[in-house]
């Protein structure tokens, strides 16, 4: 399966950029995880919108969801334009019936996945887990049979995510906080608390995402690389991994 970043940012994206999206691809079939601010403005770059297949959120904050609305609207013109009536499936939890009932338009439609259970879309079978955060979250294993991505989605840590990490391929976290800075109340993690998972998942290689808007961010990864000695990467706009 190929990965590739879509957006990085927490909260808002800087010039050109875009918050929390991750596009997962694998035998054509095109699955958008989380839908931020300015992803699609990002995602041409890579495919066209409409080919996408899939969306599916972790939670429903804006710095995931901001752009779900203009993919709606890019449904509708594009099925006008192309005289087609496609409609893109997305899949979002229930405990905020309000915000998942907007998942429903003319050209969308809502799709419950149920936490407690893992699901298939497309090739990917995902499995789910809550994590910490003001809000309803959860975390993502992804897998297409052969290699396996984790998204921690926004969570401050929790010893849960090294056996949900397990053995992961590709780990990509919630990095909102450097070391020595405490993202428990924000619900989220810092460049010490990501690459103690990694380490302890014993995971091939981390990428730290969902970045601050403060301070040098290249030393989140001089942070990390003191806990775990795997690969650990920087998210930047349109990183691949595959
Ligand atoms: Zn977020
Ligand atoms: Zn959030």
């Amino acid at each position: 399966m190929k990965v590739t970043v879509i957006g990085f940012w927490g909260a808002y994206p800087e010039l050109g950029e875009a918050t929390s999206s991750y596009l997962f691809e694998k035998d054509g079939f095109r699955l958008l995880v989380d839908c931020g601010s300015g992803a699609l403005a990002q995602l041409p770059k890579y495919i066209d919108p409409y080919d996408l297949d899939a969306v599916i959120l972790s939670h429903y904050h804006h710095d995931h969801k901001a752009d779900l609305g203009v993919l709606q609207y890019q449904m509708l013109v594009q099925n006008s334009i192309r005289k087609q009536e496609k409609v893109l499936p997305i899949y979002g939890h229930q405990q905020d019936k309000t915000e998942f009932n907007q998942l429903t338009h003319n050209y969308t439609k809502a799709v419950a996945y149920n936490p407690e259970e893992s699901i298939t879309i497309g090739p990917f079978s995902i499995t789910f887990m809550a994590t910490d955060h003001p809000v309803r979250c959860y975390a993502m294993r992804i897998t297409d049979g052969e290699k396996v991505v984790v998204y921690t989605a926004d969570s401050s840590f929790k010893q849960e995510f090294v056996s949900f990490s397990e053995h992961a391929d590709l780990l990509i976290t919630d990095c909102n906080f450097y070391e020595g800075q405490d993202g428990k109340a924000a619900g989220h993690m810092n460049s010490k608390e990501c690459a103690k998972i990694a380490d302890q998942a014993d995971v091939n290689t981390l990428v730290l995402s969902h970045h601050p808007h403060f301070g040098e961010r290249d030393q989140l990864v001089t942070e990390a690389e003191r806990y775990f000695s795997g690969r650990t990467l920087l998210a930047y706009s349109g990183f691949i991994w595959e």
